[in-house]
């Protein structure tokens, strides 16, 4: 991204402590310095720990991109020292005193900003971050949030909440027609519930939604070609100035910093690309369903039966492996040893991008989270949708609906809504193998698909390059953060002249 008028700004990222959010905010943070502003992503010293390749990458470049650590207070409130990101979370109790956790890093954050002998001119902080407020509030600093999830989801879910659908439908599975909303939609609760519609954290919830309205300005990462309607949509609902300054994943860096984007791979990032190297163009489906949705033991054994059935070659991201019956299966029935010709397993954290950029890659089956979703976009991967909770079926609708660019698992609802006797299993083996036939297809409508896939990802990568929607959004935010920054250390310095001597010159 070219150099914009940055000038001397210093922008404070805070991005929530979960993959999907702090992976964007880094992004963000080199889009930033790339246009010639000084970030520091506050986080927490797990998260910095697992950041800092990337940071350094942007740093070999050249680019004013630091971290710096804010304590977790996680075992206040019953969490293992060490667990600082949602992925770390095993059991559903664990997310109250997590979110709880996380509303109390305020204090941390007060404290380093007061530490800095210059105050830093905007904070841009996550959406599920609204604890920020009252220490910009304090400080007289200005504040943007940040969302991650699509505008798609946000307008969609502001909606519903507006209209009063969440009050008025009893059935999560009902189907209704989401009010006021800019393109006919036919929806159920259960595939647009809010991020924080759970009960325990109500009061989370109404937190977010006054630092959303009180907010300086709104940052989606998205871009106008795909959501432009929603982003307009949304902005006039809110009454917020928003900027679509996406996809943050579409930035040149180099192999070690995109090889530790967000953790270190749990496989050498070097021999996956080799063994890409020896593979066709576009012949391998990569499978991963982000850093939090698990599959039920017998849905992840499906799946392995249906990609053996495939007959394709795939890599497989597979957390399910910290599941004992998913081990014993995969030990037990010699799975990998059957497949070892054609399908690795990455027992852990796989280098996404680093394997999505790569020529080979021909499908994606995701979960659809936001992140996955600009990554496949971005590098005109086509995607075999299988979302799990949250947005990521409005993601899916997106895909394969809007854009084109998806085929179908046949998921229907997050497994928490499925008969316990279900257990957890949507899709057969057979449903695997016909669903990643189709996606990787070579008639007519795979081709097609894939030529959707490569225009879309050559309009993602020039709304980010100068003349580019994105570009020109992150322009204009940078322009009014430079003016209304300005303002408030104004404001401030009247504030403190006269005062005593021992306060930091903010
Ligand atoms: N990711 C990765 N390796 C993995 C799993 C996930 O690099 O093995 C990255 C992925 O590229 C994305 C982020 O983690 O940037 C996950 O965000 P997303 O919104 O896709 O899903 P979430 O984890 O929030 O459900």
């Amino acid at each position: 991204m070219a150099m914009a008028a940055a000038g001397e700004l210093h922008f404070l990222l805070v991005p929530l402590v979960a993959q999907g959010h702090i992976i964007p905010m880094v992004d963000l943070a080199r889009h930033l310095a790339a246009c010639g502003g000084r970030v520091t992503v506050v986080t927490t010293p797990v998260n910095a720990a697992r950041n800092r390749a990337v940071v350094e990458g942007a740093q070999r470049e050249g680019l004013a991109v630091d971290l710096a650590e804010v304590a977790f207070p996680g075992p206040e409130f019953g969490l293992p020292e060490g667990v600082e990101n949602m992925d770390q979370l095993v059991d559903m109790n664990m997310y109250l005193g997590f979110f709880k956790a996380v509303w109390r890093m305020e204090a941390g954050l007060e404290g380093y900003i007061r530490s800095l002998p210059r105050w830093p001119d905007c904070i841009v902080a996550d959406a599920c971050n609204p604890w920020t407020a009252p220490v910009c509030d304090r400080l007289g600093i200005m504040r943007l949030v940040m969302h991650c999830p699509s505008t798609y989801f946000l307008l969609a879910v502001h909606c519903l909440t507006k209209h009063g659908m969440y009050a008025r439908v009893a059935d999560e599975l009902e189907l209704f027609e989401i009010p006021d909303f800019p393109v006919r939609t036919v929806a159920n609760k259960a595939t647009f519930r809010r991020f924080f519609q759970w009960p325990g954290v109500e009061k989370e919830e109404r937190d977010v939604f006054e630092a959303e309205a009180t907010a300086d300005g709104l940052l989606i990462n998205t871009f106008r070609d795909i959501e432009g309607i929603f982003v307009d949509g949304y902005e006039a609902e809110l009454g917020r100035r928003t900027w679509a300054i996406g996809p943050t994943c579409a930035a040149r860096m180099d192999a070690d910093a995109r090889d530790g984007r967000g953790n270190r791979a749990d496989v050498d990032a070097g021999w996956i690309v080799s063994w890409l190297d020896a593979r066709p163009p576009a012949s391998v489906l990569y499978i991963s369903f982000g850093s939090i949705a698990h599959l039920q033991p017998k849905q992840a054994i499906e799946l392995a039966r249906g990609l053996e059935a495939s007959r394709r070659p795939f890599i497989w991201a597979i957390k399910e492996v910290k599941n004992a019956t998913v081990r014993e299966w995969l030990d037990g029935d010699g799975y990998e040893e059957r497949v070892k010709e054609r399908g690795l397993l990455v027992r852990g954290w796989a280098p996404q991008v680093t394997i999505l950029s790569h020529p080979a890659a021909g499908g994606f089956l995701t979960h659809c989270g936001w992140n996955a979703t600009l990554e496949a976009i971005s590098h005109g991967v086509p995607v075999l949708t299988w979302p799990n909770f949250s947005d990521q079926f409005s993601s899916e609708r997106l895909l394969v609906d809007v854009l084109g660019v998806g085929v179908r698992s046949g998921v229907r609802m997050p497994s928490f809504f499925l008969p316990p006797e279900a257990e957890g299993v949507q899709v057969t083996s057979a449903g695997v193998e016909k669903a990643v036939a189709e996606l990787m297809d070579a008639g007519a409508d795979g081709t097609a698909r894939r030529a959707r896939a490569k225009d879309l990802a050559a309009k993602a990568r020039a709304a980010m390059e100068e003349g580019g929607s994105s570009h020109a959004d992150l322009t204009d935010l940078i322009h009014y953060v430079s003016e209304l920054s300005k303002k408030k250390r104004q404001e401030r310095e009247a504030a403190y002249a006269g005062k005593t001597a021992h306060l930091p010159s903010p």
